[in-house]
């Protein structure tokens, strides 16, 4: 495990490019390795004038859902002894951690913090039931695709063409060509070209 010097180091790299004002500091090291310094002078000579850090639960380094949190003084004026106490102390107020439902661990009272996206899961509930539902509508789309090829080959078919739309604005996305013989090159970016896509070559040909 790594320690807390190194959890807040890359916790920083980790900084908000749009808001350059808040840099992150996980508080695991803090709270939870009770007796591992931070590296306080590494805190000073790179982030002198900041004073916001964001806590993160110590059972969840996945925790993408930290609370930002401001200190009292800067780092260039906090003290090590100062910073646990302010990073504890928000720990302990009321309300702040809540049981998760599911599995007990403690996480963020989502009373005491709304999220429009989060209930009241720890975050490794959340995304083990997220993960599970994407593997769901992923086999969903897949057995969809299957019927929709069957489909298309029982009235002649033979291939299917996946092309991928680069436009010159927004995103990517794909179209499928469904063909009775294998589509030429320039077929295929006779469709691309008609959407205006950007890149001519991003596709794949199977046989049904
Ligand atoms: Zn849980």
């Amino acid at each position: 495990m790594s320690d807390a010097n190194t959890l807040a180091k890359e916790a920083f790299s980790h900084r908000d490019p749009k808001n350059p004002q808040y840099h992150h500091l996980v508080a695991r090291g803090l709270v939870s390795i009770q007796g591992t310094p931070v590296d306080v002078e590494w805190l000073r000579q790179h982030y002198a004038s900041y004073n916001t850090v964001l806590l993160r639960l110590p059972s969840s380094w996945s925790e993408a859902w930290g609370q930002d949190v401001r200190l009292s003084k800067p780092f260039d004026e906090i003290s090590l002894a100062e910073l646990k106490a302010e990073v504890t102390a928000y720990f302990k107020e009321p309300d702040a951690l809540s049981a998760c439902p599911k599995c007990g661990s403690m996480t963020w009272n989502r009373k005491h913090y709304p999220s429009e996206c989060r209930d009241e899961r720890c975050s490794d509930c959340w995304m083990a039931a997220f993960s599970e539902n994407m593997t769901k509508q992923a086999e969903k789309q897949k057995a969809k695709d299957a019927a929709r090829d069957a489909k298309r080959k029982a009235e002649g078919f033979t291939h299917k063409t996946l092309m991928w739309v680069h436009p010159p604005h927004g995103h990517d996305y794909q179209v499928e060509m469904y063909s009775r013989t294998p589509p030429t090159p320039a077929e295929i970016q006779t469709v691309l070209k008609r959407r205006q896509s950007q890149v001519l070559t991003d596709h794949t040909t199977v046989a049904l």
